[in-house]
């Protein structure tokens, strides 16, 4: 297992606030992060994203946007509730108007047993019988016998928050170059690569866990947070988005092709199903695929070669934890901090 990670001395900074330019490659979560926290520093930052500014070439936009370290404790490594924690606080610091409504979590009778797991694994949630559920989500009355509540996670929605996230990099004193791909080599000074899966040319053990979802659309029914359906194979979903949609997410299969199967479909239309009949009524606007960048651990790794810093491997928590990792990332540069569990010195 892991050690808790105390702060260390590592190699002297490698570029000290504002003498040196720092470039970034990759726009999506991961670098969005980066490109702030360096720019509010007073370093001199400089974004390079390949897509335009809609960023449809990255799995940032693809994602569900779920704020949610309890909930993914049930299956993810401790570091992950670290990380997203100490995320959670950076989250509303920079963004006060993210939505800390909390998710719920729910199940069908037949999943019971699940569902207790479920409640066994994960911390910081209060149970709701259905009165309480139906009190806090007026739509999910009459649904479910009870839930549980995480009242402290968020959510945010990841074709909103990005633009806002470069607008707050401009803000900064940063540049962002969309269209913009450079080579590593050619770039002065600090390069903190956040390619995602394109990394790996320079990290040949990344692979892409594809997770599909679907997008609808219906007034029939509002949700305040994210609702949760307990599946005896993958944790399936249903988030409010602004304007009436919903995404239906995620599908976790160990392949990089990018279509949308008819099987993955029916599940996650089921799930929205199970949630609430009215979905039936929705209309679909989208089905849509992302590869997830994992490591074989699936853990996220900062790999610090000089002035090369990767940071990548944020696999179904890039959302969730990207602001904490560019915080060590600056630490590191700044005050030559080593965070044992998340850095590698190469
Ligand atoms: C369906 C789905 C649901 C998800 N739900 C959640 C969730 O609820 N919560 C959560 O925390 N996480 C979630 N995730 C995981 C999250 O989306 C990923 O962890 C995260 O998007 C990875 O971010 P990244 O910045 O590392 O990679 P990316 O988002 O892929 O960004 C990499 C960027 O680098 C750019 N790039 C690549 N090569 C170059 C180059 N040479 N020059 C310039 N630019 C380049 C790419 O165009 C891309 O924009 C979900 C993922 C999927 C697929």
């Amino acid at each position: 297992m892991y050690q808790r990670s105390k702060p260390q001395r590592g190699p002297l900074p490698v570029a000290p606030r504002g003498d040196s330019p720092v470039s970034i490659i990759g726009a999506g979560i991961a670098g969005a992060w980066q490109a702030l926290l360096f720019a509010q520093a007073g370093h001199h930052v400089t974004l390079h994203e390949r897509s335009d500014e809609a960023m449809m070439l990255s799995t940032s936009h693809w994602a569900g946007g779920m704020l949610a370290p309890y909930c993914e404790s049930e299956i993810a490594e401790p570091i992950i509730s670290r990380l997203g924690l100490r995320a959670l606080d950076l989250w509303r610091r920079e963004l006060p108007d993210t939505p800390f409504n909390g998710s719920l979590v729910v199940a069908h009778s037949r999943d019971r047993n699940d569902f207790e797991r479920f409640a066994r694994l994960t911390s910081d949630h209060r149970r709701l019988d259905a009165k309480a559920l139906a009190e806090l989500e007026p739509s999910l009355e009459g649904r479910f016998r009870d839930a549980l509540f995480f009242a402290d996670e968020g959510h945010v929605e990841p074709r909103r928050v990005l633009p806002k996230l470069h607008e707050r990099i401009i803000a900064a004193g940063g540049t962002i170059k969309f269209n913009s791909e450079p080579a590593p080599a050619d770039l002065e000074g600090l390069v903190i690569d956040c390619r995602g899966l394109s990394a790996r040319d320079t990290q040949p053990e990344l692979r892409g866990v594809k997770g599909e979802l679907i997008l609808i659309e219906t007034d029939e029914i509002k949700l305040a947070r994210p609702v949760r359906l307990i599946h005896p194979r993958w944790p399936l979903y249903v988030i409010p988005r602004e304007d009436n949609l919903f995404m239906l997410g995620a599908t976790s299969i160990e392949s990089e092709d990018t279509g949308v199967s008819v099987r993955s479909a029916l599940e996650l239309l089921g799930a929205a199903y199970a949630v609430h009949p009215a979905f039936a009524e929705a209309r679909i606007l989208e089905f849509g695929s992302g590869l997830r960048p994992a490591f074989p651990d699936n853990l996220p790794r900062i790999a610090i070669d000089k002035k090369h810093v990767t940071v990548n491997g944020l696999y179904r928590h890039g959302f969730l934890i990207a602001p904490a990792l560019a915080e060590l990332t600056l630490n590191y540069v700044e005050r030559g901090q080593i965070d044992n569990e998340v850095m590698r010195c190469v």
